[in-house]
């Protein structure tokens, strides 16, 4: 065992408590001269009770020494072992405290959630099952270097966790400090996933700009080769180009909304806006995308104002994106309906609820849970043909989010699909 006794060491007391010995063991010896010398006591007697006092100020001195070179820090000053037992217990991740050996001296009560079966006194070696961890461990106790290690943990449910292995000095009841091992385990599953995420994002976004582009490039390479003097060609493949060039800037379009709804997700929109005449002028605007696509949009609409807490950027945006993924997808129904009222959500407290209903194929249910994921369609192809991006309805669910409202989605498998964002009611007091 390594115990510290340079003088920097936490306690040094010991060379003290010598002295204190020295100063009893030099009173006592005068002491007892001057009782001899005056014929009070006889010098055996004198010198037999000096050697008695001298024994009981030194003996404990010495054992005490010889312990502290065997020592083992378990047994240390109870205010030092009660401090390091609280530093331990308060960590929030979970922690356990090893001594040189790897016996458990203190853990925390999340790592005895991590860990069941660990001990106080025994060899953390045998509860800890993932190797990674007892390799760690054994690097650190035999060199004394910190380690850090990264494992999957899969009980009771997948976690990605970082152990970090740091020798710290523990001091001793009797001065210097033992060499501990304390190990930290993080939980970095949300870190994972968020990068997981990015590069999903990034992947995603580099797929859905290359597609266009491909079809750019190849429609000019074709146009400056073999087609260069059919003009007919050249019409129809300038029009191809120009739609693949329209869907590149709807995308990138959609990207920056969306990073830029993210941004400011905190700031809650403190402007009132009137919803009817948003709603009003996207239904107006998209007629021509209706026409088109030979459906009707029949809007139910109250008279008088209906404000909410809005941005109003972001919800003309997110009923143009409601309403035209009505008349995109739901064409065949040849109706959509947009309906505003009045209602109360789940917890009571006071909405309004835009509704935007369709008649077509309707969505089936094992799609809802992730339509509005990134770059997520029900069918491509279909989206692609549409002038889609799979990003608009993630933008709807993040500008309701920033609007501190939700979003409903509800299908019945070829009979339509309706899509309800619901925004809370503001307060008179705001209102006013
Ligand atoms: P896109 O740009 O592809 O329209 P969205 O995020 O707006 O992306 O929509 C995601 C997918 O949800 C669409 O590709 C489509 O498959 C499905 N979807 C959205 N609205 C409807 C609807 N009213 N009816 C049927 N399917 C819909």
């Amino acid at each position: 065992m390594a115990i510290d006794d340079s003088p920097s060491s936490f306690f040094s007391p010991w060379p003290e408590r010598l002295r204190h010995s020295a100063i009893i063991l030099l009173a006592a010896g005068l002491a007892l001269s001057v009782l001899v010398a005056f014929g009070e006591f006889p010098p055996i007697g004198a010198a037999m009770v000096f050697a008695c006092i001298a024994a009981a100020a030194l003996v404990p001195w010495r054992l005490h020494h010889v312990a502290a070179s065997h020592e083992d820090v378990r047994g240390g000053n109870p205010v030092e072992a009660a401090a390091v037992s609280a530093v331990v217990a308060g960590m929030p991740d979970p922690a356990v405290l090893l001594d040189r050996a790897g016996r458990v001296i203190h853990l925390n009560a999340a790592a005895a959630q991590l860990a069941p079966a660990l001990r106080k006194n025994e060899l953390a070696q045998f509860a800890l099952r993932s190797p990674e961890i007892i390799t760690a461990l054994r690097e650190a106790i035999a060199t004394s270097e910190p380690r850090r290690t990264s494992y999957l943990d899969q009980v009771p449910v997948d976690r990605w966790m970082e152990l970090i292995i740091t020798p710290v000095p523990v001091p001793t009841l009797f001065g210097g400090a033992e060499k501990c091992m304390l190990m930290t385990f993080h939980d970095q599953t949300p870190l994972r996933r968020v990068e997981e995420m990015r590069a999903d994002f990034v992947a995603n976004a580099s797929h859905e700009l290359r597609t266009p582009l491909a079809a750019l490039s190849g429609f000019i390479d074709t146009l400056q080769g073999p087609a260069k003097d059919d003009a007919r060609a050249r019409e129809r493949f300038l029009g191809i180009m120009h739609t693949q060039a329209t869907r590149m800037a709807r995308l990138i379009d959609d990207l920056l909304s969306l990073s830029r709804v993210e941004l400011s997700a905190h700031v809650r929109p403190d402007t009132l806006i009137d919803l009817v005449p948003i709603i009003r002028q996207v239904a107006d605007g998209l007629e021509p995308l209706a026409r088109e696509r030979q459906v009707v949009i029949q809007i139910d609409l109250p008279e008088t104002p209906v404000a909410i807490a809005g941005d109003r950027e972001e919800l003309l945006r997110l009923f143009e994106n409601l309403i035209e993924n009505a008349l995109k997808y739901g064409a065949s129904g040849g109706k959509v309906i947009v309906s505003l009222s009045s209602a109360s959500s789940g917890e009571g407290a006071p909405e309004y609820r835009v509704m935007v209903r369709d008649f077509g194929p309707g969505i089936a249910p094992e799609h809802l849970p992730r339509l509005t994921e990134r770059f997520y369609r029900v069918d491509v192809g279909d989206s692609r043909n549409q002038g889609g991006t799979g990003l608009g309805l993630s933008l709807v669910k993040h500008i309701l989010a920033r609007h501190r409202g939700r979003l409903l989605i509800e299908s019945v498998p070829r009979n339509g699909a309706t899509f309800t964002a619901c925004f809370p009611q503001v307060r008179p007091s705001v209102a006013g």
